[in-house]
C-alpha cells in the first residue's frame, strides 16, 4: 500500500474518531441528567419487568453474537450500563440477520433495538430515542482512486452497500443515478472492490475500519467522508411509548465516562490495528539498514584514513630521512635551515650549523670494507642523536660521510664546547661490525653565531664548509669555528 494512501486514511480515521467521540459526548453533555420516572413509568416497568430485544447479529463493533450466541460489541456495553439503571431484565432473542431483527420488531416479538437509525419506513414501526452514538458514513475503495467529497463524483459507479443499512433510502434519494448494490456483509462488499467490480462500498466507519481490519485489506483504503453521519438510537416497538422514555431517561443517565470508555475500548483498538506495522517494521528495517550502513561506512572511512594516515606519515618519513642512518635527509634540511636561519636573524638568536666530515673514510671502506663503512655511519648517526637531542637540534645526513647539525638557542660558547667534546666522544668511541674494530675520527667547521641580516642560508653552507675545510687542512679530528662577523 503507498505510505502516503495509508497516512491519509490513518488520519481520516483519527480524525472522524474524534468526530464519534465529541458527537457522543455532546448529546450526552446537552441533557438534564435527572432520571426521573413518572407514576405511569414506574408502573410500566414493574409489569414488565423483563425486556426482549434483538441485535444485528453481524456488525462489529457495534454488536454481534459470538460463537456461543452471546452479545457482544458496543450495544452489549450499553445495555449493561442500562442494566443497572432499570429495574428490569434483558433478554436477548437471538436473530439470523438485521432483517430479522428488525421483522422481529415489527411483529413486536422483542421490544427494542439497541442501536438503530432513524429512518422515514423505521418509524412506521419503532419510536427513536434521542441518538447516543453518532458514526461518520464514510466509502471505502482502493488505493489508487481519489479522495472524494461527493457521491456525485461516481454517480455512475457501481458502488456497494450494506443490505439494510439505513443509508440506502437517503442515498437513494439524494443521488438517483447511484447504482447502489447491496451485499449481507461487508466483508462480501469489500471483496468486491478489491477484485474491482465496484467502486467502492459505503458504510459507516467503525464497521468498515473493522472489516478491512479483520480481513486485512491493506490495498483498500478509506478515500472519503460523506455526507450524512449514522446517528444511533435505540428503537423501541412503536405501541408501548413508555419503554421508549424509560429508555431516553436512561441513556441520559449514563456517565460520559464509561460512554467514553465504551466508544475507546471498541474504537480506539481497532484504531491501533490501523497502523499499518508492516510499514513500522518497514520504516525500522530502513532506519536499521541505513544506521547499519552509515556504522559501516563510517568504520570503512575511518580505517581507510587511519591507513591513509600512515601511509601519508611512512612517505613523509621516507621523504625526510636518510634510509641508512635514520637521520633527516637534505631536502628537509633545504627547508628547515631557511625558517631557523630566519628566526635567529628575526629574534636575534644564536645559531649552530655544524658541518661534520668523516676523516679518510674512503681509506676506512679500503681497508675494512664498505659495510663496515656502512656501520661507522650508522655509528656516528646513533652518537650524534645520542649528544644532540634538545627539540632545537636537528641532525641532517648531508651527503656520503658528510653530515649537518642545526641548533637554534644555543649560545656559541656552549655550542663549542659540545662540539669539541663530541669530536674526542667519537674519536674515542671504537667502531665495532662482524668482528672489526676501528677508531675512527672527525673533522667540523661550525658556525656558531647570531646570524646578520644580510647571512644567507647558501652562504651559511659556504661558512661552514669552509671551516671545515680548515679543520681537514690543520689536520682533521678537530673542531674549527667560522670567525665571528662584526654585528650589523
Ligand atoms: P677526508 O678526510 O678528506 O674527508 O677524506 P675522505 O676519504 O673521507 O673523503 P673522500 O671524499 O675522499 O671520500 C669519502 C668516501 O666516503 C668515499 C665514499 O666511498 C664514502 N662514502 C660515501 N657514502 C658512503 C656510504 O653510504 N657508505 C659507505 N660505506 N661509504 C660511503
Ligand atoms: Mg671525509
Ligand atoms: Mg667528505
Amino acid at each position: 500500500m503507498g505510505e502516503c494512501a495509508m497516512l491519509n486514511r490513518f488520519s481520516l480515521m483519527l480524525s472522524m474518531l474524534a468526530a464519534i467521540v465529541l458527537l457522543s459526548t455532546v448529546s450526552q453533555a446537552q441533557q438534564p441528567d435527572a432520571l426521573l420516572f413518572t407514576a405511569e413509568e414506574i408502573a410500566y416497568l414493574k409489569q414488565k419487568q423483563q425486556l426482549r430485544y434483538c441485535i444485528d447479529p453481524n456488525w462489529l463493533p457495534f454488536e454481534a453474537l459470538d460463537a456461543q450466541q452471546k452479545h457482544i460489541g458496543m450495544s452489549a456495553d450499553y445495555l449493561k450500563l442500562l442494566g443497572q439503571l432499570l429495574p428490569l431484565t434483558m433478554q436477548l432473542v437471538p436473530t439470523k440477520d438485521w432483517s430479522e431483527s428488525l421483522l422481529f420488531l415489527q411483529q413486536q416479538r422483542c421490544d427494542f433495538l439497541p442501536l438503530a437509525m432513524r429512518t422515514p419506513s423505521r418509524e412506521k414501526f419503532l419510536l427513536f430515542t434521542k441518538p447516543y452514538l453518532t458514526i461518520p458514513s464514510v466509502i471505502a475503495t482502493t488505493i489508487d482512486k481519489p479522495y472524494l467529497e461527493d457521491l456525485h463524483q461516481v454517480a455512475k459507479m457501481p458502488i456497494g452497500i450494506r443490505r439494510g443499512f439505513g443509508f440506502i433510502e437517503l442515498y437513494q434519494a439524494q443521488y438517483p443515478d447511484l447504482q447502489i448494490i447491496p451485499y449481507d456483509s461487508y466483508e462480501e462488499g469489500l471483496l468486491q472492490v478489491q477484485s474491482g467490480l465496484l467502486y467502492g462500498f459505503l458504510g459507516n466507519m467503525g464497521s468498515i475500519s473493522f472489516s478491512l481490519q479483520q480481513n486485512k485489506m491493506t490495498n483498500l483504503k478509506i478515500s472519503g467522508r460523506l455526507t450524512g453521519d449514522s446517528e444511533m438510537s435505540i428503537g423501541s416497538r412503536i405501541d408501548e411509548p413508555l419503554l421508549s422514555s424509560v429508555l431516553q431517561k436512561a441513556l441520559l443517565r449514563i456517565d460520559a465516562n464509561a460512554q467514553q470508555q465504551i466508544n475507546n475500548q471498541w474504537l480506539k483498538v481497532q484504531f491501533e490495528h490501523k497502523v499499518d506495522y508492516r510499514l513500522w517494521w518497514l520504516l525500522v528495517s530502513v532506519v536499521l539498514v541505513l544506521s547499519l550502513l552509515g556504522s559501516w561506512f563510517y568504520l570503512k572511512t575511518s580505517s581507510l584514513n587511519r591507513a591513509l594516515r600512515l601511509a601519508n606519515a611512512e612517505l613523509e618519513q621516507l621523504s625526510q630521512h636518510d634510509p641508512l642512518t635514520g637521520l633527516y635527509n637534505r631536502q628537509y634540511l633545504d627547508t628547515k635551515l631557511q625558517q631557523a636561519l630566519a628566526l635567529c636573524q628575526r629574534q636575534q638568536l644564536p645559531l649552530t650549523l655544524a658541518m661534520m666530515d668523516l676523516d679518510h673514510f674512503k681509506q676506512v671502506n679500503d681497508e675494512c670494507g664498505h659495510l663496515f663503512g656502512d656501520q661507522c655511519l650508522r655509528h656516528f648517526a646513533a652518537l650524534c642523536l645520542q649528544n644532540f637531542q634538545r627539540p632545537q637540534d636537528m641532525l641532517v645526513r648531508y651527503g656520503g660521510e658528510e653530515f649537518i647539525l642545526i641548533s637554534v638557542g644555543t649560545p656559541a660558547a656552549d655550542m663549542k664546547k659540545l662540539l669539541q667534546a663530541f669530536v674526542g666522544k667519537f674519536a674515542a668511541d671504537a667502531v665495532e661490525w662482524a668482528g672489526q674494530q676501528r677508531f675512527c675520527t672527525i673533522s667540523i667547521g661550525a658556525y656558531c653565531q647570531v646570524p646578520p641580516l644580510s647571512l644567507d642560508a647558501k652562504q651559511l653552507l659556504q661558512l661552514a664548509d669552509e671551516a671545515l675545510y680548515v679543520a681537514k687542512n690543520q689536520g682533521r679530528d678537530q673542531l674549527h669555528l667560522v670567525e665571528p662577523t662584526a654585528a650589523e
